[in-house]
């Protein structure tokens, strides 16, 4: 049997970031995966970004991984949302050609020369004294490895359930593993089951575009990846198709409630607020008369659309009775049910910042087990164990991410410090720092980091270095470069006041009216940059005033993560804490102080005894 450094449990969107991350920072890797035709599958919405996804994207391209670069090469449609709104939430939205994605991805893997990629089930993994010592195949082979990276989605011991009708299946009908549940109980790692569910399916033909208002992609595309040149990106788009449920719709749902797994409580597992189903929308939000439902194509080579915002478990007639009432979808025919899906996933507050179990050397864990929901939440997390188990191979430093530095850094501590009793979807108002953790400077915040780990190769790292060197010189430039009266006639045609003396062009810039592009016309050394330079000049300079308040801010966040909480200390021993704190500290064991206050169950006096506890202590010393 060939030596491996690192197993990759699973092939969908946490297994392929984490293979490729390990694959490409040189140490030998295989991937088991329960079916090779299933790699990077997208069993729910076709689409890869949207609202805070949108910058976990940025990130993972930004540190080195794949996903921005795959969706850039396989979407057939693309957006940048909240364009209205500030650049805080300016989100990029892709629809994805599922099956073209899933190829795309099956191709560089395959390409990777330290990857190995293998169809077998992983059944057990062999631990001792507190460390992996490699994993077990349904075959009963043994592959010994120095670290692993469990990646296994919602597959474990999961089951499908329309109406009444329960399935020992994973998703799209795939077989689901079983075995590994009971490795985990062996191991003591606690178990949670949580739930998430998918709308039907329904074929192209059978709608009635007529009837719904079209949803085209904008007409110059913005890519994902940093690396990816923008004038090659245009391209033909595919539309969406806007429409509405109705009373009809609702009057079919209430009246079959008790037919639904959901409300019969046939499910255990537990499901995303917000993310609900079409029964939840109707029986939550009682007083809404009609709810958005998106008609979205899942590629250019299938009539099979996706009916986002109609997630359902409902029995298959009342499916067909109620998509049929939505304006355009009257004739519409199924091609597959919708249905929800439960599994089991772990508590993350069992894990540290780099994704390792605190009490399992060089096991880690990453995506939707983890009890996060997303393709792009998972996927960023299969990037970081990735990174982390190819250092730990290589006996270095882990890389953790902290929730100033990006949005992955809030989705991992969010998980692995307060853990979370429903699947955890990113949103841009988890992130404290958003208006700094932007997706148009993702590369600024991270990719120093992902050159460090040894992810982003050099060259890259060079076109990064020039590009936020030309950053600095033209923010610098515009500093200098004064603006005079001359200007007036200018500033007269874009409604903003007539200067009476020079003033640098930054100042103007700083003008709600005006914009560092605007005023191209009176700036006539201007050198020649990228639009991603322009971005950041205009941004920097604009939001100059929000962004010092959050830099500080950050400073006195990162001041409470460096105070660090020693590994041995015993919380049942300092008087002043609450008997809740006292517990939840014991289990979590923080890192530093910052971490022990984002506890759920310690308050802020808590976190202050604490502070008054490490600074005698370090008097004492
Ligand atoms: C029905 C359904 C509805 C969903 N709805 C939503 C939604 O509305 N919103 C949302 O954000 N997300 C939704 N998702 C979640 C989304 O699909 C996941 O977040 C994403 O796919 C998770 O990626 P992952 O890599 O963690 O796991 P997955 O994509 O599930 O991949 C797991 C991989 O592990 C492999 N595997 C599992 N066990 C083993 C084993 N023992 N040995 C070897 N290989 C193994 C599988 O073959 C697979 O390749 C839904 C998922 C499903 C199934």
């Amino acid at each position: 049997m060939t030596d491996y450094d690192v197993v990759i449990i699973g092939g969908g969107h946490a297994g392929c970031e984490a293979a490729l991350a390990c694959a490409r920072m040189g140490v030998k890797t295989i991937m088991f995966v329960m079916n090779l035709d299933s790699i990077a599958m997208m069993p729910c919405n076709p689409n890869i970004g949207g609202t805070s996804k949108g910058h976990l994207v940025r990130e993972i391209d930004a540190l080195g991984g794949e996903m921005a670069k795959n969706i850039d090469k396989t979407f057939i449609q693309s957006r940048m949302l909240n364009t209205g709104k500030g650049p805080a939430v300016h989100s990029l939205r892709a629809q994805a050609d599922k099956a073209a994605y899933a190829t795309e991805m099956l191709k560089t893997l395959q390409s990777e020369p330290n990857l190995s990629l293998r169809q077998s089930e992983v059944t057990d993994i062999s631990v001792q004294n507190g460390e992996l010592k490699g994993v077990f195949t349904r075959s009963g082979a043994f592959t010994p490895c120095k670290a692993a990276v469990i990646c296994v989605g919602t597959y474990m011991r999961s089951r499908c359930l329309c109406g009444d009708v329960i399935t020992d299946v994973g998703p799209n009908g795939l077989k689901n593993a079983k075995r590994l549940s009971e490795s985990f109980a062996k191991l003591d790692v606690s178990m949670m089951r949580f739930k998430t569910g998918t709308p039907a399916r329904i074929d192209g033909a059978t709608i009635d575009r007529s009837k719904m208002q079209i949803q085209p992609g904008d007409e110059v595309i913005t890519p994902f990846s940093f690396d990816t040149d923008a004038s090659g990106a245009q391209r033909v788009q595919v539309p969406c198709y806007l429409t509405y449920t109705n009373e009809r719709t609702h009057r079919i749902i209430r009246q079959n409630l008790s037919r639904s797994p959901i409300y019969s409580n046939i499910i255990e597992g537990t499901g995303a607020r917000y993310c609900p189903s079409i029964e939840d929308k109707i029986v939550r939000f009682a007083d809404k008369d009609r709810h958005q439902v998106f008609i979205e194509p899942e590629g250019e080579n299938t009539t099979e659309m996706y009916v986002s915002g109609m997630s359902t478990s409902m029995p298959e007639d009342v499916q067909e009775a109620m998509y049929r009432t939505v304006p355009g979808l009257e004739n519409c025919r199924l091609t597959r049910n919708g249905y929800a899906i439960e599994y089991d996933c772990i508590d993350a507050t069992q894990l540290t910042l780099s994704l390792e179990f605190k009490h399992i050397k060089g096991l880690f864990s990453a995506g939707q087990f983890n009890g996060s929901s997303g393709y792009e939440e998972a996927a960023a997390q299969g990037l970081v164990a990735g990174i982390n188990a190819a250092l730990f191979a290589l006996k270095k430093p882990a890389m953790t991410i902290d929730r100033s530095e990006g949005y992955i850094g809030v989705l991992i501590d969010d998980l692995t410090a307060k853990g979370s009793d429903e699947p955890y979807r990113m949103m841009t108002s988890r992130a404290e720092y958003r208006l700094l953790l932007r997706q148009d400077n993702a590369d600024l915040r991270l990719m120093p980091k992902g050159y460090a780990a040894g992810l982003v190769p050099k060259d890259r790292f060079e076109r990064f270095e020039a590009k936020r060197e030309s950053i600095e010189r033209e923010i610098k430039r515009v500093g200098q470069v004064m603006a005079t009266p001359e200007a007036n006639a200018f500033l007269r045609s874009q409604n903003s006041a007539e200067l009476n003396s020079g003033v640098p062009l930054r100042d103007l810039i700083k003008r709600p009216e005006l914009d560092y592009l605007k005023l191209a016309p009176i700036d006539r050394n201007r050198p020649k940059i990228t639009r991603d330079v322009a971005e950041q000049v205009n941004v920097r300079i604009k939001f100059e005033g929000y962004i010092k308040r959050q830099t500080e801010q950050v400073e006195r966040f990162k001041r409470l993560e460096d105070k660090k909480l020693p590994e041995n200390i015993d919380y049942s021993t300092i008087s002043g804490l609450r008997i809740e704190a006292r517990q939840k500290l014991s289990a979590a064991m923080p890192a530093n102080i910052g971490r022990a206050s984002r506890i759920t169950g310690v308050s802020p006096s808590d976190t202050a005894v604490l502070l008054a506890y490490i600074k005698k202590a370090r008097v004492q010393s």
